[in-house]
């Protein structure tokens, strides 16, 4: 695996291998990486011919930070995780090379999207997402470009970013990783106290539970009926429970046959946030 820290020695190694026809799938990341990571690189090696991944925890898109300042950093774990799928390239830049000494956002108008849930308990966060991926698009453009849905809002937010500014690249969305209990996988949860672990399966279950419910309860009640079954779970404190639209991210009042909906949750296990979501099928 060629290692790169500089983006004028990427661009120029990447650029050897357009001309020669070469198509490159990326993985942006923050490393302290996991199954869920490589499953998005396992299938970038699939579907193209060179696979690059960047390792760079992103300033601007905190807006906590001791989250930022505690973010797990795995450098040497997360080569040897990397080398074992075979990726071809790690991007691992500095914060002045993507920054230089200005360490700030642009500002994003992604019609709304950027609005709902995350971005409505993590100010500038989706500003940050968007300046950060945009920026490396510009330095390694590649052709398909791989996210998870563990992230769903942010799958759609950069769905909107390549649309409006025409960013010459195709964006797939994959699936959530799980461990055996359910657990969304997140770096974060190496941080996670041991009762806190063992007491975090409780937000898939919950989710499952209130997609078997969907339909027979408006999605207010659902919301309702899963906010109280964290106010009695001692170790949890739910941040927010939504049913919104796919495609809008907008809270859903009513649901409507040709819609497809989706519930999103933010939960703090102790200090650390964990997010999930889960798709509900409106039949
Ligand atoms: P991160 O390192 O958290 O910025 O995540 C990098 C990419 O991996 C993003 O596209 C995430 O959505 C994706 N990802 C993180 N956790 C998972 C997971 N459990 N399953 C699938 N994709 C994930």
């Amino acid at each position: 695996m060629k290692i790169f820290t500089s983006k004028s020695e990427i661009k120029e190694f990447l650029s050897a291998l357009k001309m020669d026809k070469k198509s490159i799938g990326f993985v942006p990341t923050m490393g302290a990486l996991h199954q869920g990571h490589l499953s998005l690189i396992k299938r970038a090696k699939k579907k193209k011919d060179i696979a690059v991944v960047s390792i760079f925890v992103n300033p601007t898109q905190f807006d906590n930070k001791e989250d930022l300042d505690k973010y797990p950093k795995t450098y040497e774990s997360d080569v040897a995780l990397l080398e074992s799928v075979d990726c071809d390239v790690l991007f691992f830049p500095s914060i002045e090379e993507i920054y230089a000494e200005n360490v700030t956002s642009e500002e994003f108008d992604f019609d709304g999207l950027e609005h709902q849930m995350e971005g409505r308990f993590r100010d500038g966060h989706f500003d940050g997402v968007g300046t950060i991926v945009k920026t490396l698009f510009e330095i390694v453009e590649p052709d398909t470009a791989y996210f998870g849905k563990k992230d769903f809002q942010q799958l759609q937010i950069i769905k909107k970013l390549v649309e409006k500014y025409n960013l010459p690249v195709k964006i797939k969305g994959r699936p959530i990783f799980r461990e055996d209990d359910g657990l969304a996988m997140s770096s974060r949860n190496t941080r996670l106290t041991k009762e806190h672990r063992d007491a975090a399966p409780f937000i898939y279950k919950t989710l499952k539970k209130a997609k078997k419910k969907f339909g027979a309860k408006s999605p207010e009640d659902l919301t309702k009926w899963v906010e109280k079954q964290f106010k009695k779970h001692p170790l949890l404190e739910l941040e927010y429970f939504t049913i919104a639209d796919e495609e809008t991210l907008q809270t859903a009042k009513d649901i409507k046959e040709n819609k497809q909906y989706r519930a999103f949750i933010a939960v703090f296990a102790g200090d650390i946030r964990l997010i999930d979501n889960i798709c509900l099928k409106n039949n």
